[in-house]
């Protein structure tokens, strides 16, 4: 059996969720996915040695989107575990499963030496939709939330170790009918044993800020991160408007149409602003979608300066 690493979250988010405390200094993590090709692997095992040097609390990696490649997530975060000093934090995901599947899969994933998990119901499977009786029967973030609970008590060398976050959506998820829906159910998920929670996309600070006041006021105590994403093409950036449930800033469109649809450095600038924006209104930490490239969340960082001066 390897040896656990440091138990759970590092640094200043390890304070805010064990003490409640202001963190100190912003912390910051990130996300990527398992690799679709052998030449997309090597460039990912680029990308996360560089992630790592950063000094995240934790780096998360994508389940079975879209039904598949769970074999590659479980490899991927066992990578992170063995090859890197950042602390892997594992997507689970309920879709299609049996609840023994499920509970084999936490397992497996505990196997490798890896606590930390984000407990997700999941998107339907590729050409399935929420009518589909294998989603709409599927067991929910709820029960995933209580069910990795059961898996770490049958674990006793562990029960102390690992936390579970749980997804949050500041715009409203699409099955949701109302922000106190969204907010009842991330309460609930909380009450089930989730001890922090990390945002869905969106493009403007006020949309977080909000959406974690009402919270507040709805009972919800836990730290919600805010998920951003550094976009570089037009294309990127539709998707995230897909995701956030809100229209891309016009301006950000505009620009980046008229750089020809490819801008890094605008997705940079706009993530940068958004970040000062959240930060001063009290997020305790940055969750930077990577899309398996470094450069990006790092010019963000270091536009923050939260990313140690290069040489120190
Ligand atoms: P839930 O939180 O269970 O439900 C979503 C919303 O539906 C709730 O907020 C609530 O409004 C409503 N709802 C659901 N059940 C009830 C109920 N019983 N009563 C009232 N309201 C209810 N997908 C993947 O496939 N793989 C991934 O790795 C992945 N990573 C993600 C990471 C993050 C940070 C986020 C935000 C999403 C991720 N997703 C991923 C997408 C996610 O799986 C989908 O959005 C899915 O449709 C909902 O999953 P959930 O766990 O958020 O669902």
């Amino acid at each position: 059996m390897s040896e656990v690493r440091d138990g759970g979250l590092n640094g200043a988010l390890s304070d805010v969720l064990l003490t409640g405390s202001a963190p100190t200094r912003p912390r910051f993590s990130f996300e990527v996915f398992p690799a679709r090709s052998g030449a997309a692997a090597l460039a990912l095992g680029n990308a996360v040695q560089h992630l790592a040097a950063a000094g995240p609390d934790f780096i998360s990696v994508t389940y079975g989107a879209n039904g598949s490649n769970r074999g590659a997530s479980r490899d991927l975060v066992k990578y992170l575990r063995d090859h890197t000093d950042a602390l892997p934090l594992a997507h689970l995901t309920t879709v299609g499963e049996s609840r023994d599947a499920i509970l084999e899969a936490i397992h497996g994933i505990m196997d490798t030496g890896v606590h930390d998990f984000l407990a997700l119901r999941g998107d339907p499977p590729r050409g399935s939709d929420e009518s589909d009786p294998a989603v709409a029967g599927s067991l929910s973030s709820l029960e995933l939330v209580k069910l990795v609970a059961q898996a770490r008590a049958e674990r006793p060398a562990f029960t102390s170790v690992g936390r579970t976050s749980v997804a949050a959506y500041p715009n409203g998820h699409p099955l949701s009918r109302s922000r106190s829906e969204d907010l009842d159910w991330l309460v609930a998920k909380q009450e089930a044993g989730a001890q922090f929670a990390i945002t869905q996309l969106f493009f403007r600070a006020e949309e977080y800020l909000e959406f974690v006041a009402d919270g507040r006021g709805a009972g919800l105590t836990i730290p919600v991160l805010p998920g951003l994403m550094p976009v570089a093409t037009a294309a990127q950036l539709r998707k995230v408007a897909e995701l956030a449930g809100r229209p891309a800033p016009s301006e950000l469109v505009r620009e980046i149409e008229d750089a020809g649809g490819y801008a890094p450095e605008l997705g940079v600038e706009h993530t940068t602003a958004l970040a000062r924006e959240l930060l001063a209104g009290g997020a305790p930490s940055l969750h930077l979608y990577t899309f398996n490239r470094h450069e990006r969340v790092l010019a963000v960082l270091r536009e923050l300066e939260l990313l140690a001066p290069v040489g120190v």
